[in-house]
């Protein structure tokens, strides 16, 4: 080759890195918004200080950090704990280094450290990493038989797949918070190891819970290298594929059946949501992923229909999947009770992933109505306000006795046996302010109200833009624009579902009663009329520096009745208030929520509390001589084990 085809190779080369597809919508990253007031701060504060310490002391304490050490042969011991306990570690490293690309603590910096030292101990010379099995060995020494007697001999449980794309996602956070590559060449080293022991003729295996291919994708972006990027999409193709899985054709070693792993038939055909809900939610969020990069319909119409069923048949209103302990599943269409639904806090995390990679595909702000009813509510009851107890399971409703959290308590608790939910919380928040903006071409979409200062490239240009706002208490919104100069291009804000008449897409849940007054949206003070597309209000102009847009949407408290169809909340009634689900504590409501009556046109007070959980908006009412107070459902159970309910009766129950 010559010196000049060289030369053409390499600009060609670049040039197809340059135009890898990807989604076509792209994220304004977290780094970039700077949340500096408002409702999230001081939740983000939360888990900076408290929650990302708390849950390393857990993790020390539990051993789950010294398995890492006793597999590398660093320290004497045997294995602790359950065989997926080394993803938990990995899930609190990917945080704290969300937290350190923001909030640079050198303490920390250190402590990530000597912890990806022992990961790199721990991992088998060839790449291979997996605590109990280079513990314990390949024998009869492992007890815990979902581990499976030799590696990949049992990937339905063993969760050894699973543990490494926690971890593939957390040193590609660590490499981009820190620059340094140890933690990023343990994760590469393994999956090239993976994907020389497994693939198209070699082992064929699907991993039991997924979450690999999210891992494997981000990989995939930070490298380049395409490899891991097939990997992905050839995990997610054997799925459903028995028959090319000789030596691993069933899954029903769980005693769950394939459904339970979403293996029952191949992603493709698949057209409802099933079986376990965090595992489906991380495989909905990898086919995303797919689909936008390679452009692949079929894997979009899969993902279409599955989401129409989710949000027409199996959500909460608080946005919570999974409504059945059993198998932490998917129920039938409409089968939602309150008391004993499971909606796991890590299926809240898991919808988030999925609806957020649903609009950067689609554009439409369907997803980010679904984004933020998760955020508020099913999400946020998740974690305490002083951020070192947490919800594994969020029913709608309480008596106050029944340890519905994994059976540990009847409120929160501070870790759990298996304790994936806690290392979520403290994972997701950090990343929040990266599902505020995104940007295509000359558009800029604002997806969340918050208070923040940020910069978004608005074609190459970089533009400034402040958010002030009292949300969720408050539907007015103030954004001002920064550009260096005037510069052309389009704000696209968000019409939240509620602000138009909808509390969550499709037919589920549906207002009854109440309406709200139009939004406004003013640009310089003066009222502006605006399309709106997808679901966004669209004002295209010349932004000058300082024009400040204000968005006023309105808040009234409203009334929600869910579709006949979920007998649970037959003639029952839910109130909302914008993006905010209520609920009724018994500590609130002398002892009593669950037989609480709620009559049509029941006329609510609003009443900012700041100094009551945190700072809430409380709704109040008199009815029949007694008054009727309800919270925000995300600051139920902060004190002490009570009654609790999101849905009421419309008139006495009779006896
Ligand atoms: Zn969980």
């Amino acid at each position: 080759m010559t010196k000049r085809t060289v030369y053409a190779l390499v600009l060609s080369l670049l040039a197809a890195v340059a135009s890898a597809q990807d989604y076509p919508i792209v994220p304004v990253p977290f780094t970039s918004v700077a949340i500096n007031g408002g409702f999230w701060q001081s939740r983000l504060a939360t888990n900076r200080t408290v929650t990302i310490p708390f849950d390393f002391r857990k993790c020390e304490e539990t051993g789950r950090i010294a398995n890492f050490a006793v597999a590398g042969g660093l320290a004497k011991g045997t294995f602790k704990g359950k065989r997926y306990d080394d993803s938990d570690v990995f899930k609190v490293v990917e945080g704290a280094s969300y937290s350190l690309q923001t909030h640079y603590d050198p303490k920390l910096d250190h402590y990530l450290d000597s912890l990806i030292t022992l990961f790199a101990a721990a991992q088998e010379p060839d790449g291979y990493l997996y605590t109990i099995r280079s513990i314990l060995k390949d024998s009869a020494n492992i007890k815990d038989d979902q581990a499976g007697p030799t590696r990949f001999s049992y990937v339905a449980g063993s969760h050894e797949l699973y543990n490494v794309g926690h971890m593939y996602e957390a040193a590609v956070a660590h490499f981009q918070a820190t620059g340094k590559r140890s933690f990023l060449n343990v994760a590469l080293k393994n999956a090239d190891y993976l994907m020389r022991t497994i693939g198209p003729d070699k082992l064929i295996v699907v991993p039991g819970h997924q979450e690999i291919e999210i891992g494997l994708v981000k990989l995939y972006r930070v490298t380049k290298d395409k490899r891991y990027l097939d990997f992905a999409r050839f995990l997610l193709d054997m799925r459903g594929r028995a028959d090319k899985r000789p030596l691993f054709p069933d899954p029903a070693k769980t005693g769950q059946g394939a459904s339970y792993l979403q293996d029952h038939i191949p992603v493709t055909q698949q057209k409802t949501a099933v079986g376990h809900s965090v595992r489906a939610g991380y495989m909905y969020a990898a086919m995303s992923d797919i689909a936008a990069i390679q452009n692949d319909k079929a894997y979009m119409d899969a993902l279409l229909a599955i989401w129409n069923d989710v949000v027409e048949r199996k959500q909460y209103l608080t946005g919570g999947l999974g409504a059945r302990g059993h198998g932490e599943a998917f129920g039938e269409a409409y089968e939602l009770p309150n008391d004993v639904a499971y909606a796991e806090t890590c299926a809240a995390v898991a919808n988030m992933l999925w609806n957020h990679r649903m609009f950067l595909l689609t554009g439409d702000a369907k997803y980010m109505d679904v984004f933020e009813r998760v955020l508020y509510n099913g999400f946020l009851a998740g974690v305490s306000l002083e951020g070192d107890s947490f919800f594994y399971v969020n029913p709608l409703a309480s008596d106050g006795k029944r340890k519905f959290n994994v059976g540990q308590a009847a409120t929160r608790a501070p870790w759990f046996g298996t304790s994936c939910c806690p290392t979520n919380v403290v994972r997701f928040l950090p990343s929040l302010p990266g599902y505020v903006y995104a940007t295509k071409g000359n558009d800029v979409f604002i997806n969340l109200f918050l208070t923040n200062q940020s910069t978004v490239s608005v074609n190459g240009k970089p533009v400034q833009i402040r958010q002030e706002t009292n949300y969720p208490w408050d539907g007015k919104v103030s954004v001002t624009v920064q550009p260096k100069q005037p510069q052309a291009f389009t704000m696209q804000l968000r019409l939240p579902g509620w602000a138009s008449g909808k509390p969550m897409p499709g037919y589920l849940y549906e207002y009854v009663n109440t309406t709200a007054k139009a939004p406004v949206l003013l640009v310089n003070g003066k009222s502006v009329s605006y399309e709106t597309e997808n679901g966004y209000a669209r004002v295209s102009r010349t932004w000058r520096p300082g024009d400040r847009l204000e968005w006023t949407l309105d808040m009234p408290v409203r009334e929600v009745k869910a579709n006949e169809q979920v007998t649970d909340d037959r003639h029952k009634v839910a109130i909302e208030r914008g993006p905010v689900v209520y609920c009724a504590e018994g500590v609130d409501n002398g002892g009593q929520a669950l037989s609480l009556v709620v009559p049509a046109g029941t006329a609510f007070r609003p009443q900012m509390q700041p100094d009551k959980l945190g700072g809430i908006l409380s709704l109040s009412a008199q009815e029949a001589g007694k008054n009727v107070t309800l919270i925000p459902y995300y600051a139920w159970s902060h004190r002490g084990p009570n009654e609790m309910s999101v849905w009421f009766g419309q008139v006495k129950p009779t006896k």
